[in-house]
């Protein structure tokens, strides 16, 4: 009996808690009319205590996590001057789309509007930062005092000093192996952690559902939905109408060729939900296509570590379905400021199961969201982590077969069909 609850995956616990929550919610909502019980015992001290320590442990790891990452992420890019123009066009195209991906995000959750009718105003404090100019917006994103800024969880500068400090370690290599190799490290125990407070989801999710539907009843569920259409809706685009006409546009090669062979690279990102996993398998699917490996095992590790237009997507329709549950109106520089931090989270999320919803809480902190609404999402998170990782992948492919096919890298008879590509020919290791 142990071991077959000791099977269970933790995305399946999570949404176990989130469904559990969900019933316990109602349950509330309909049926318990003693308010010592329903509101003081469970909602403002059980599910309110479970639900508030889980956000403050996801909280306690943003600073530290995307720090670290957005050094290593950036120092990552070294090899640059190693493979000279390619490097350049690579990062530009990764960037590129990633914030196209959440241009498309914002405005599919703008239009849907996903987060109305969940009226959370009252579940949390807003602390909007759309007061600021777009002049101070631009200002602020340089810090006066980087520790301060840190300390403060002020993320926008975070990041810029992070951007700047992995850009010198990338420069100075040799000089500043040891520091590159604590940010290393960091990041390591960053992600150790993430994983040891991810055990606690399924508890903190169904906590917060509890509460939240205790409050809201069935009026709750549709805006989960809509948020789950949302996402979809916004990956789908991206997958089959953005790369495919960026591929044309820059390439003219033909797209369903393409994507007849990379759907089972798709299908592995799916099931496995990381993209780190998937390197080996996209490297070796893209040199079938006839892509040189001296372009992909540059671009594809490159794109696991800093290119998530799947992860952008989800967090676009994320906070726009928190700003519209909390009756919140984002302005145009809550929205500039959003398509930045979202495309740094892009940087700061590792290709692994569910970290994109880590990041999310740096997305949400920069514009003053109140994080508790990651709480309601996540019990559905682990379906779509498996949906934009296939997104996630097939970025970096796209990106790689364009870069290869304008640096002459690409064997275009092998592409197209016309030749096979002998397994022997295909360096496995990039060796
Ligand atoms: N699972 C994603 C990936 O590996 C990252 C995330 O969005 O959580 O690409």
């Amino acid at each position: 009996m142990l071991d077959k609850f000791k099977k269970i995956s933790l995305g399946n616990w999570i949404l176990i808690g989130m469904i559990l929550g969900f019933i316990v919610g109602l349950i509330l909502n309909f049926w318990v009319k003693d308010p010592f019980i329903k509101d003081i015992v469970l909602i403002d001290n059980v599910f309110y205590i479970g639900g508030t320590v889980f956000i403050k442990l996801m909280k306690m790891l943003v600073v530290p996590l995307v720090f670290c990452s957005i050094v290593v992420g950036v120092a990552s890019i070294s090899d640059i001057r190693k493979i000279g123009k390619i490097g350049g066009t690579t990062i530009l195209i990764y960037l590129l789309t990633t914030a196209l991906a959440i241009t498309i995000a914002l405005l599919i959750a703008g239009i849907i509007k996903p987060g109305e009718g969940l009226n959370m105003a009252g579940l949390a404090q807003a602390n909007l930062t759309t007061a600021q100019s777009m002049a101070d917006t631009v200002i602020n994103i340089i810090p006066d005092n980087p520790i301060n800024s840190l300390a403060s969880g002020d993320m926008l500068p975070v990041i810029i000093f992070g951007v700047l400090i992995g850009i010198i370690l990338a420069k100075l290599r040799e000089e500043t192996k040891t520091v590159n190799k604590l940010f290393e490290e960091g990041n390591t125990i960053m992600m150790e952690m993430t994983s040891i407070v991810m055990k606690f989801a399924p508890i903190g999710v169904f906590c917060l559902m509890a509460k939240t539907f205790a409050g809201l009843g069935f009026e709750g569920l549709m805006p989960l939905l809509k948020y789950i259409g949302c996402v979809l809706l916004g990956l789908a685009i991206q997958a089959f109408i953005v790369y495919p006409s960026i591929m044309v546009i820059l390439t003219r090669l033909n797209p369903i060729k393409f994507f007849k062979r990379f759907i089972s690279v798709m299908f592995f990102a799916f099931s496995s939900s990381t993209s780190n996993a998937t390197i080996p398998l996209n490297m070796e699917k893209l040199s079938e296509m006839g892509v040189s490996r001296d372009v992909s095992s540059f671009t594809i590790p490159l794109g696991a570590t800093i290119n998530m237009d799947g992860t952008a997507i989800m967090q676009g329709c994320a906070v726009m379905f928190a700003a519209q549950a909390y009756g919140i109106d984002l302005g145009t520089s809550a929205l500039i400021t959003v398509v930045f931090t979202a495309v740094m989270a892009s940087v700061g999320t590792a290709g692994v199961p569910s970290v994109g919803l880590i990041t999310l809480n740096m997305v949400f902190n920069s514009v003053g969201l109140p994080v508790d609404a990651i709480g309601i999402i996540m019990g559905i998170d682990h379906l779509l982590d498996m949906f934009r990782t296939a997104v996630n992948v097939t970025g970096d492919a796209i990106c790689t077969l364009i870069v290869s096919f304008r640096s002459k890298a690409l064997d275009l008879d092998v592409f197209n069909g016309k030749k096979e590509i002998k397994k022997e020919e295909i360096d496995y290791f990039g060796n």
